[in-house]
């Protein structure tokens, strides 16, 4: 068969579809075994609970919440909380199935989870952010649980809303519980390095890719979509790496400056302005364009579908290395493969956060605290294993670093169930 076959039928923005799509290249590229692409296919467990929160002025409102757990074969399900106005069950569904993939891909002990409450975090306040955060694990403890499923931060959740989760676990526990959720403040059983991880795990593979192909890090110009946990702190550490960033942005639109920019000044601005409007030393770019930018890497953390059939062929990186989930639709795919783009997939180039998740769920286990060079150098050797162990799949498969990455992921997945055997 051939790669991204039938592609053009993939309803395009539908996360799942995509996640589905590449699944079955894969699994079909793989001989994947007839009952196990059928188990793997489905997630084990999936609600959609609705969660009372009395607001400041007294009203009781409900809102829709989602977990899903995606696959336990190689350990407790592990994913991040996002609260946003558009979450959807099929969004939510193809996170968790990624969480599985970027687990196996760069060889944790996990599988995958993705929860979700549909909310505008802008417009509550701190008090009804955390009841609902209270309330919204309330009602999933019987399914969460260090060896369960893990928590973690994700879009428009932080240190803050992962400490409400393991209060609110441990009251009910009645014992302090630091490894029912990743992502805490650091005294009170985070990890050094877990903030800026998925912005170093870019880092690293990005460097992987640089030296793959040959080319000098040195003055290389950096485009970055997002100034939040994944994009800010990419901006920063790409920056003292050596890289030139050119172009930032956040939702409301972003600042282009060919020259390179000043990071650590735009981020300061940003910091205090919440914006970059009116930033000085740039100019104003919408994020549509920004997108077009020529770089030798484009670094899409913000959402999903903001690579799509529409503007694939106008995008001018060398290298895409996807800091968000699912950025790229799977007809953009195929446009970037034919012109030759070398892509990061986002199950690989993302999974530094997860990877600092597992470290600190370890050092919960054991009470014991590592040091921030301790942790960044297994960062390091995680990431960089990785990086090789899925290009060797796409050169042994001759197929792209993202069909490749899903074949690795699929294969060491499959591999345990096989040896588990399916409980039917
Ligand atoms: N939300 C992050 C992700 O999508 C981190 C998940 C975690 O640390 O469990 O990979």
């Amino acid at each position: 068969m051939r790669e991204f076959e039938r592609v053009e039928e993939v309803k395009e923005e539908n996360p799942l579809d995509s996640m589905l799509y590449h699944f079955d290249q894969a699994a079909q590229l793989l001989r994947l075994e007839p009952d196990l692409y059928t188990f793997m296919r489905h997630p084990s467990l999936e609600v959609t609970i609705y969660i009372p929160v009395i607001m400041d002025d007294g009203h009781l409102e409900v809102f829709v919440g989602y977990r899903v757990q995606h696959n336990f074969a190689r350990g407790p399900a592990k994913g991040g909380i996002r609260f946003a106005p558009d979450v959807t069950l099929d969004e939510i569904r193809a996170l968790a199935a990624w969480m599985t993939w970027k687990c196996a891909v760069v060889n944790i002990p996990f599988g995958g989870a993705k929860g979700g409450v549909v909310c505008n975090p802008a417009e509550l306040s701190r008090g009804e952010l955390e009841r609902l955060t209270r309330r919204y694990t309330a009602q999933l403890l019987d399914i969460l649980g260090p060896e369960r499923d893990v928590p973690a931060p994700d879009l428009n959740t932080d240190e803050q809303v992962m400490a409400w989760i393991m209060d609110t676990y441990s009251m009910h526990a009645r014992h302090v519980v630091t490894a029912s959720v990743t992502g805490k403040p650091i005294g009170l059983g985070g990890s050094a390095g877990r903030r800026e991880a998925t912005g170093r795990g870019l880092l690293i593979v990005a460097n992987e890719a640089f030296r793959h192909l040959g080319l000098s890090p040195k003055e290389a110009r950096v485009v970055i979509q997002g100034a939040g946990n994944v994009g800010g702190v990419a901006a920063r550490l790409f920056h003292e790496a050596g890289y030139k960033v050119i172009a930032i942005s956040d939702v409301h639109g972003g600042i282009f400056n060919p020259q390179g920019l000043n990071i650590p000044e735009v981020l300061e601005y940003h910091r205090v302005e919440k914006s970059f409007r009116g930033y000085p030393h740039a100019e104003p770019i919408p994020n549509a364009e920004l997108l077009e930018l020529e770089c030798e890497i484009l670094i899409p953390a913000a959402v999903e579908n903001q690579i799509t059939s529409r503007n694939a062929e106008r995008l001018r990186c060398r290298i895409l290395c996807e800091g968000a989930n699912g950025p790229t639709t799977a007809q953009a795919d195929r446009i970037l493969q034919e012109r030759g783009v070398f892509v990061l997939p986002d199950i690989l180039a993302n999974a530094g956060g997860v990877t600092v998740s597992y470290f600190e769920w370890v050092q919960n286990r054991m009470g014991y605290y590592w040091s921030e060079r301790v942790v960044n150098h297994r960062l390091k050797e995680v990431m960089t294993n990785s990086f090789r162990d899925v290009l060797a799949y796409a050169t042994r498969y001759g197929v792209s670093m993202r069909t490749a990455a899903y074949m690795l992921a699929i294969d060491r997945v499959a591999y345990d169930v096989r040896m588990r055997g399916i409980y039917a």
